[in-house]
């Protein structure tokens, strides 16, 4: 078999991919590791930026997500028990963020694709990808059902297949640049069956770390507890965790109330970074997380991944229907300049939430004091609330 496209992974930037290049009459056939319902069943971010959104909208697939999705235009932030909140739609021109969980966008992106007529050859092992630096790429690959080795050729390869996916593993050492990261903080990442306590996300510093209350749907929440590095999961029972976010939230005024609910997924995340410059080698173009990962503390994973998909496709269009590479060539430089600004601005939000070893007894250090001034400033100039709601609910 022959196609176009030939992508690798179906997380929302793989399927982006999929179904902004089936509408502009390009061909391509999706290759996944995992099973359709795995995917459709996997939480993860839940935060869409209003530009992600319209560009959705534009391409007819954002009706279910606009149909139910809550929009979210402030966000409260608490210090040792004071909070305020920054009306961040307000100081950016109305523009909200969607709160939709990232598998349901996977699911529309799925359904979608599939409806238009298009190929995903789900639970495909051993994918490999071959002959990149040719004009004739090829990838192949197992069938898990059938065992079979398949083997499809394609004029360029999209690789969407995340953070720990083949693509990137398939460039030569030091053809590429890699920027790492470690910013020296873990969070305990909590999903609960419990119906928000808020109707704002709600990020709060505490002398024994940062706690975070993001909000999922109606039934489901998300809670991120500061760890120390290196902590082990199995030292937070359930127990310790309600325990740990009723004191790190409490408000000192008003009667706010943390409500519980059964814990369904814990796991420690190490907040790190990752950029790989440039995006492209040969025929192979990086889109998403296997081009980049930005810490969860703005929210900017799923948006950049989607961001990039669209120039990527632009690109395709322009190629296939005019002859014209220039986006093609210019691909890798569009994408990561938004990429240093979603890294930037999380950096700069990790420091203003983290007191550098909260928990271990120093948290009244120089940079603690510098992240106090930080949020200080925040909550007093609005000039610097103006240019974090840009930031936060994403450049245009
Ligand atoms: P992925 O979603 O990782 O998709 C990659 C796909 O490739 C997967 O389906 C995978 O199964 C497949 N694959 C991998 N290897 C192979 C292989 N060898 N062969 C075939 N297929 C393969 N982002 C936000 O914007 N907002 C948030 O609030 C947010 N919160 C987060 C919370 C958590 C706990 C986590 C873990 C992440 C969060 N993120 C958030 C980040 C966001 O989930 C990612 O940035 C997003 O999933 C990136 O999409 P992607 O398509 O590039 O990669």
């Amino acid at each position: 078999t022959n196609t176009a496209v030939g992508v690798v992974g179906a997380g929302p930037a793989g399927l982006a991919v999929a179904n902004l290049l089936n509408r502009a009459g390009i061909d391509c056939v999706v290759l996944e590791r995992h099973s359709r319902a795995h995917l459709e069943q996997r939480a993860r971010a839940g935060m869409l930026e209003h530009r992600a959104v319209r560009m959705l909208e534009r391409h007819g697939l954002a009706d279910r997500l606009l149909a139910s999705a809550a929009r979210h235009d402030t966000c409260e932030f608490r210090v040792e028990g004071r909070r305020f909140q920054v009306s961040y739609a307000d100081l950016y021109g109305g523009r909200t963020h969607y709160v939709y969980p990232q598998q349901e966008v996977v699911k529309d992106l799925i359904g979608a694709f599939l409806d238009g007529g298009g190929d995903i050859r789900f639970e495909a092992d051993d994918v490999a990808l071959h002959d990149l630096t040719t004009d004739r790429p090829s990838l192949t690959w197992r069938d898990r059902e059938s065992g079979r080795e398949r083997r499809i050729a394609c004029d360029f390869v999209a690789g969407c297949d995340g953070f720990h996916g083949v693509c990137r593993p398939s460039i030569p050492d030091g053809a590429v640049l890699e920027f790492v990261h470690q910013h020296g903080i873990n969070w305990l990442s909590i999903l609960a069956e419990a119906p928000p306590s808020t109707d704002c996300v709600i990020y709060a510093l505490h002398q024994d770390g940062f706690a975070g209350h993001m909000l999922r749907s109606p039934t489901v929440s998300r809670y991120y507890l500061q760890v120390p590095v290196g902590e082990d999961v199995a030292n937070w029972p359930d127990e310790r965790v309600w325990a740990e976010l009723h004191k790190r939230l409490a408000v000192a005024d008003g009667d706010w109330r943390l409500t519980e609910g059964k814990i369904v997924d814990k796991r420690v995340l190490d907040m790190r970074s990752h950029v790989t410059e440039p995006m492209r080698y040969g025929g192979l173009f990086l889109v998403g997380d296997a081009a980049h990962i930005v810490t969860p503390v703005g929210a900017k994973g799923m948006n950049l991944a989607l961001h990039d998909a669209e120039v990527l496709v632009d690109a395709f269009t322009a190629y296939y229907r005019d002859g014209d590479d220039t986006g093609l060539d210019g691909y890798s430089a569009a994408c990561l300049r938004r990429v240093w600004r979603a890294q930037e601005f999380s950096q700069w939000m990790t420091f203003m939430l983290h007191s550098p070893g909260a928990g271990q007894g120093d948290s009244q250090t120089f940079l603690g004091r510098l992240a106090q001034a930080r949020l200080d400033h925040l909550m007093t100039s609005p000039a610097y609330a103006a240019s974090f709601a840009e930031n936060y609910v994403g450049v245009e």
